[in-house]
This record gives structure tokens, C-alpha cells and sequence, in this order.
């Protein structure tokens, strides 16, 4: 199934869905067209800018900078412990100059440039829970 089709039937199944009239009344409910990714650690940076070009998606994030376990937890003194070839995201290498091992100082500024290069726009402090919706459209898998 196309997954224009996949929205459409999504939407058919939202307007006579009684819980859906409610949770708009109370504020609660927001429809979203397409895949809501949750989350700006590397995965989410991955699925983003492989989905960026056809499919649009919402990317949301509950802290308030991507790479948050990156940037505010992992200590200064660490570096990858695997290799640049098998940590690099989709679509963009690591830059030659850097060691075969970077640091997180490295690492950090690649997935920066990662969201500048494919235009990522986050929603910041935002800590979702992924609605049925979306589970419907996942469960075809199709
Ligand atoms: C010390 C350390 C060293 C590592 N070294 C390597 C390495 O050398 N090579 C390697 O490949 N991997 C390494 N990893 C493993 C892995 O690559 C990293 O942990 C990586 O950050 C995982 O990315 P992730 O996007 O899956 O998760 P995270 O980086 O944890 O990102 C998840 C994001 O989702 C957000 N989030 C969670 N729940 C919600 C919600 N309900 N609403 C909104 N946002 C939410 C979080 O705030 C977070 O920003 C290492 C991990 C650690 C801890």
C-alpha cells in the first residue's frame, strides 16, 4: 500500500473515531502528517535525513539540544569505541581528517554538521507519547 494511501486511511478511520473528537476537545491531540520521530539522538538524526527527502515527518525531542547524551552526559575525555567506518550515520561520512577513533568532541560536531546538511528542524523540549495513529500506519507494514 502506498503510504499516501496509508495517511488516507488513516485519516477516514480518525474522523469517526469518538476518543479522537474528545482528546481534541481537551487539547491533547495533534494530527500529524507522516512519521513523528522521537527523539534527536543519532538514530533519529539517521531516520530523519533518510526519510527528509520523500516523506515528511516531525521530529520532536525532550531535551533542548539534539545528541543530548552526547552533549550534556559523556564525559569530555571519551572517544568511540568502534571505529569511524562502523558509527558513521546514513548519507554522510566522517571527514578523512578525523582519527579512526574520534573523540566526543568530533563526534559531536559531525552530527551538527549531520542536521545542517540535511536541513533538520527539531521541536525542542517536547516529550511525546506516540499516539495510535501512528501504530496503525506502522502495522502495515507494506
Ligand atoms: C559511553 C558511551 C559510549 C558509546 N560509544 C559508542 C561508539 O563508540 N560507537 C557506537 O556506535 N555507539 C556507541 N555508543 C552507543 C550508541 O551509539 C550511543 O549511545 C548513541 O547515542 C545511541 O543513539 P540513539 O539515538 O539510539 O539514542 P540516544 O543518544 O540515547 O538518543 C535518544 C534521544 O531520544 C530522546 N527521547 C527519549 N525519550 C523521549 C520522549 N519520550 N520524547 C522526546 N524525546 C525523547 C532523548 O532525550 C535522547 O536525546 C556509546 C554509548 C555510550 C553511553
Amino acid at each position: 500500500m502506498l503510504f499516501v494511501d496509508c495517511l488516507r486511511e488513516v485519516e477516514s478511520k480518525r474522523v469517526h473515531d469518538p476518543f479522537d473528537e474528545t482528546m481534541k476537545k481537551n487539547g491533547k491531540c495533534v494530527l500529524v502528517q507522516g512519521p513523528i520521530i522521537v527523539g534527536v539522538g543519532p538514530s533519529g538524526l539517521a531516520v530523519a535525513a533518510c526519510l527528509k527527502e520523500r516523506v515528511p515527518s516531525v521530529i520532536v525531542e525532550r531535551a533542548k539540544c539534539i545528541a543530548s547524551l552526547w552533549k550534556s552526559k559523556a564525559s569530555d575525555r571519551l572517544h568511540l569505541h568502534l571505529s569511524k567506518k562502523l558509527c558513521e550515520l546514513p548519507l554522510m561520512p566522517f571527514p578523512a581528517k578525523f582519527p579512526t577513533y574520534p573523540t566526543k568532541e568530533h563526534f559531536v560536531d559531525y552530527l551538527d554538521a549531520y542536521v545542517s546538511k540535511f536541513g533538520l528542524e527539531p521541536q525542542f523540549n517536547q516529550n511525546k507519547k506516540v499516539s495510535l495513529p501512528m501504530i496503525t500506519l506502522l502495522d502495515h507494514g507494506e
